[in-house]
């Protein structure tokens, strides 16, 4: 089912990312280090108030998602082996980590509102596609990004900062109708 929340652009969502970042000072290392971010965050300032950021379940349990974040209470529920991919370093398991946690810091308190039959959801409505974004601008260097895309590669990059190609690729778009980079790039991209 499509649901709809209020809506956020993708400025917005960078600044939000952004004050994410800063909890940790100066963001100067090529990969982000996100599990460690939700675990540490989870540790010290959520249990501090008998609350839970983040569970791990078993494939059983949640068996058709990677993960999920209750909007009521903020609670992130990990399945175990994206739990474990994540903290082993890898692209999926992070993506999904880093996802969770724009549902958590975006959409917690939100009510999900159903989408109206017939009625093409604008992006920016969409929970799904602001919790992509803040990933990407969380795990990505935006700036690097827009300087070395037609450099590097969308590979090379989406390597580089451990997220997911496809993500990257979705995300590039993003940037693209949002005027921050020139079609121009994603042709050498992709020709
Ligand atoms: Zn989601």
């Amino acid at each position: 089912m499509a649901a709809i929340v209020p809506p956020k652009d993708l400025n917005e969502i960078r600044v939000t990312a952004d004050e994410v970042k800063n909890i940790i000072g100066a963001w100067t290392r090529d990969v982000f280090p996100v599990m460690e971010l939700i675990e540490a965050y989870d540790g010290f300032s959520v249990r501090s108030k008998g609350e839970h950021l983040l569970e791990i379940v078993s494939k059983e349990e949640m068996p058709y998602s990677s993960g999920q974040t209750c909007t009521k209470s903020g609670l992130i529920k990990l399945r175990e082996d994206y739990y474990m991919d994540a903290c082993d370093g890898n692209c999926e398991g992070r993506f999904t980590a880093a996802h969770e946690l724009g549902h958590h810091i975006l959409h917690k308190g939100v009510t999900l509102q159903r989408v109206a039959d017939g009625i093409e959801l604008p992006a920016d409505y969409c929970p799904e596609v602001q919790a992509d974004s803040f990933a990407c601008e969380l795990l990505i260097d935006h700036e690097y990004l827009k300087q070395n895309l037609g450099k590097h590669g969308l590979a090379a990059i989406a390597e580089r900062y451990r997220l997911p190609v496809q993500k990257l690729f979705e995300h590039v778009q993003r940037l693209m109708e949002n005027g921050e980079l020139a079609a121009i790039q994603l042709e050498m991209k992709f020709s």
